[in-house]
């Protein structure tokens, strides 16, 4: 199904949103309307509430403002999310949305980014977008086909919950149009995963300050043992992610030998696997409830034999760890092919023999595109000639 939210005006975008900004930038948007300073940070908290905590899409609804300030907001700001493009929605109740951002200049079209949205029955899971694009040339993600062509700013990253929970009716009294698949619980959206397109720990303050707002509990209320972020080894910002944000962590790990590791995620020539697990060791507060997970794409052939398996269950001892073994997923012109069911089931049992619980999950909306590393939102295809060109990382 695909479903197409509204034409594309310029003219919708005039009105700066105040949806997807933070307490600054709110107190700042208050003082522009010549709220006095004594009274910004009540109107912030009220403000505050109606947008993460309710929803609310138009300031008519702010009841707790006066009618007066309600009317100079409308003047003034919006409460857009980013525009939806399209909506696809799986048989097996996985959404995909490709949204459009505010364009850098007046009269250009602002960037796509896409988000996706896992139901299961006792959870749902959104994994957002943290660049248009990416720097880094990881050989099986399709999004590591498209340049970066821009950073997200944190309301960019907050608009995609937003959008995605006006969607499936995730705010309290709603309902969702088109309630496939969602799962039994109270919120539909449980987790929050940056697994979509981009290197999160390359926007580090914005995807930062966005996941400050993610988990402010008098707003979008999200637990940061619920919010998950992955990277592909950005050595350096791990203990800062750590000390500033510190969610649970992810690392896309892939290949348990250098040389390997160096052709499927090169940011690994920069920071090897040995500093990298290192970095893991120092994450804070780690334990049996708070492991990491690591994420291990299966491609025929390439990493998928015993001896890699066995080698994974050696780097990771006395890690808190958890391991994501994931199907790789197919993209038109992709250089791998996915490992034989039965050769998935006997690198899962030597991980599992070593006591880690590997479940391999079947990808999810593979008849949208909507799988880890499927996401690519334009057609700029980087030739061979400029992957080669370009450095591990910027
Ligand atoms: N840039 C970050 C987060 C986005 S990618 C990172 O690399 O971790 C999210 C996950 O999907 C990563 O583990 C990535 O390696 C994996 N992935 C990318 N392409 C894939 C594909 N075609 N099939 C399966 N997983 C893929
Ligand atoms: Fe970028 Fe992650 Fe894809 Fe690598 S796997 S190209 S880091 S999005």
């Amino acid at each position: 199904m695909c479903y197409t939210a509204r034409a594309m005006s310029n003219s919708d975008h005039i009105k700066p949103t105040l949806a997807g900004l933070g307490p600054t930038e709110l107190g700042q948007a208050f003082a522009a309307l010549g709220v006095p300073e004594k009274a910004q940070r009540m109107r912030v908290a009220q403000i505050w509430n109606w947008i993460y905590a309710r929803g609310a899409q138009s300031f008519d609804e702010m009841t707790t403002l006066s009618k007066e300030l309600r009317a100079q907001l409308a003047d003034a700001y919006s409460l857009e999310r980013p525009e939806i493009v399209t909506e696809q929605v799986s048989i097996d109740g996985t959404r995909k949305w490709l949204a459009r951002l505010e364009a850098d200049k007046p009269g250009e079209q602002g960037p796509l980014i896409e988000t996706v949205y896992i139901p299961e029955s006792t959870r749902g899971t959104l994994c957002i977008s943290s660049q248009v694009g990416c720097t880094l040339t990881c050989s099986f993600c399709h999004t590591g086909t498209q340049k970066l062509v821009r950073n997200l700013n944190p309301g960019d990253i907050v608009g995609q919950i937003l959008l995605a929970r006006d969607r499936i009716g995730d705010w309290a009294g709603a309902e969702a149009e088109d309630p496939t698949g969602l799962p039994e619980t109270e919120r539909k959206i449980t987790n929050i995963v940056l697994m979509g397109m981009g290197e999160p720990l390359y926007n580090f303050e914005h995807v930062r300050d966005a996941m400050a707002i993610a988990a402010d509990s008098g707003g979008l209320g999200f637990s940061k043992r619920r919010i998950t972020l992955s990277t592909s080894g950005v050595v350096p910002q791990i203990p800062r992610w750590g000390a500033e944000a510190n969610t649970m962590l992810a690392i896309s790990l892939h290949a348990v030998r250098d040389e390997l590791r160096d052709e499927l995620v090169p940011v690994n020539r920069k920071w090897p696997i040995a500093e990298l697990l290192e970095a893991c060791r120092q994450y804070p507060s780690l334990s049996n409830a708070k492991r990491i997970t690591f994420e291990y794409v299966m491609l025929k052939g390439v990493n998928d034999s015993i001896s890699d398996a066995k080698e994974l269950v050696r780097l990771l001892k006395g890690i808190p760890a958890k391991i994501n073994l994931i199907p790789f997923n197919p993209w038109p012109g992709a250089p791998f092919e996915c490992s034989d069911w039965e050769q998935i089931e006997i690198f899962a049992e030597v991980v599992n023999r070593a006591g880690y619980a590997s479940p391999v999950r079947n990808p999810r909306g593979r008849d949208i595109m909507a799988a880890c590393g499927q996401l690519k939102s334009e057609s700029v295809k980087k030739s061979a000639s400029e992957r080669r060109a370009e450095p591990a990382s910027t």
